[in-house]
């Protein structure tokens, strides 16, 4: 828990002086989170469970990704288990925000509405851009110093990299992409869930030995919490120590030029998969999704068949998206894509097979030729939307 005298009420002051500079640098660039997935970190060198007053229980800590004082989705999405994990912990949520002043004072902001009850705040101009080494640095000192219960961080390209660095610093375990998190009631541990062998199972792992009990988690996975507006927590603001002489510096950023596709987030999700045969039968879901206001996604059956790029595929090695409403044309219903989206609000199938198990979890089924369907729902929305501009009402036919 944080030093009482050092701390102060919303996003006000500093107050609090952490030196990062004593943490030994880890590597930037490590990103094979698998590796580091085992609920215990290597026994010769791993640092044993620190003694705790008893009652005393850590943190649970959310790392906010953010580009200037935006925010990665997903890390508000953590912010919401993070806050029902240390209710169940007797515990409280923090965010911790690593970058510029002015930056980290707005995030602290958006984090207490988000559910934060604190806000770890190192401001130090190296933390900006994001650069593995120094975040490692800092995070693993507030770590140290703070002794969090556990951190979670998005398992995005950065999160996955920051969080096999912090684990492989602190000697603790780090579990990837977990899809379901809970705390033990009798041991209080936190359970975390993952699909593992090929996605067959489900494999719940603990950290039984060693703190923090870190995990990822992909964004879509968690809904977003609900803001509070005008809410409080306390600042815990830190000027960190970096070493002077850092082994990685950013030279130039180029951007992916590969379109981006807006999946998570988007309200309507239409996705093909290998029933859809070939490349030009997408342009029948590219005009539904786009007479719905959505974008179309894939199953991996259709990504590897070449039709569709690896960005647009939904599920357990894709994308995770939870739209309002998911058209799923023509895909079987595999348990490692339904990983990806058996959390939306409605799910269409619509499918040849009647046995197909994209059935067992649709809102909505048609049984029919997609050929056939996919037109007919286009026609149909088309109409409705014609007959609204008008300001007539269709009759359901
Ligand atoms: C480690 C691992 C990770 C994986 N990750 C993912 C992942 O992230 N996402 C993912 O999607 N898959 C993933 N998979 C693959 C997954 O197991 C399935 O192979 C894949 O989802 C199948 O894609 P599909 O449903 O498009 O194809 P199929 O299973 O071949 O299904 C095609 C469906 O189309 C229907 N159909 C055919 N013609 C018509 C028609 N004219 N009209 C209506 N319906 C028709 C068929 O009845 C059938 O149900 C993963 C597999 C592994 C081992």
């Amino acid at each position: 828990m944080p030093d009482e005298s050092k701390k102060t009420r919303a996003s006000a002051g500093k107050n609090n002086a952490d030196k990062a500079g004593g943490g030994k640098a880890a590597t930037a660039g490590k990103n094979n989170t698998d590796r580091a997935s085992s609920g215990k970190a290597p026994t010769a060198k791993g640092r044993k469970l620190r003694e705790r007053p008893k009652g005393k229980i850590g943190e649970v800590w959310v790392v906010i990704e953010c580009e200037g004082d935006v925010a990665a989705g997903v890390s508000w999405e953590l912010l919401g288990i993070a806050r029902s994990l240390a209710t169940d912990l007797g515990s409280r949520p923090a965010a911790v925000i690593l970058g510029i002043d002015v930056h980290c004072q707005e995030l602290a902001r958006q984090s207490f509405e988000r559910g934060a009850a604190a806000a770890y705040v190192a401001d130090h101009p190296a933390l900006v851009p994001f650069i593995t080494e120094p975040h490692c640095q800092v995070l693993a000192a507030l770590a140290r110093k703070h002794s969090p219960e556990v951190i979670l961080l998005g398992a995005t390209t950065r999160g996955r990299d920051l969080a096999s660095a912090v684990a492989t610093e602190m000697e603790t375990g780090l579990t990837a992409d977990c899809t379901a998190l809970e705390i033990d009631p009798e041991s209080l541990l936190l359970r975390q869930t993952r699909p593992a062998f090929g996605g067959n199972i489900m494999a719940t792992i603990i950290t039984p030995g060693h703190r923090p009990q870190m995990a990822t988690v992909r964004p879509g996975v968690f809904p977003l919490p609900e803001t509070v507006a005008g809410a409080t927590g306390d600042v815990i603001a830190s000027k960190p120590r970096l070493a002077a002489q850092q082994t990685v510096r950013r030279l130039e950023f180029l951007p992916n030029p590969e379109e981006e596709v807006a999946l998570q987030g988007a309200h309507v999700v239409v996705s093909g998969g290998r029933g859809m045969r070939q490349l030009k039968n997408f342009a029948m879901l590219e005009e539904l999704a786009r007479e719905l206001g959505g974008v179309v996604g894939a199953s991996r059956g259709a990504v590897d068949a070449g039709w569709v790029s690896p960005r647009r595929q939904v599920g357990q090695t894709g994308q995770t998206v939870r739209p309002a409403l998911y058209i799923a044309v023509g895909i079987s219903g595999a348990i490692q894509h339904l990983a990806g989206m058996q959390h939306s609000d409605m799910i269409m199938a619509i499918n040849s097979d009647p046995t197909a198990p994209i059935f067992d979890i649709a809102d909505y089924g048609i049984v029919g030729d997609l050929f056939e369907v996919v037109p007919a729902l286009i026609a149909e929305v088309k109409k409705r939307k014609a007959a609204a501009a008008k300001g007539e009402s269709v009759k359901t036919s």
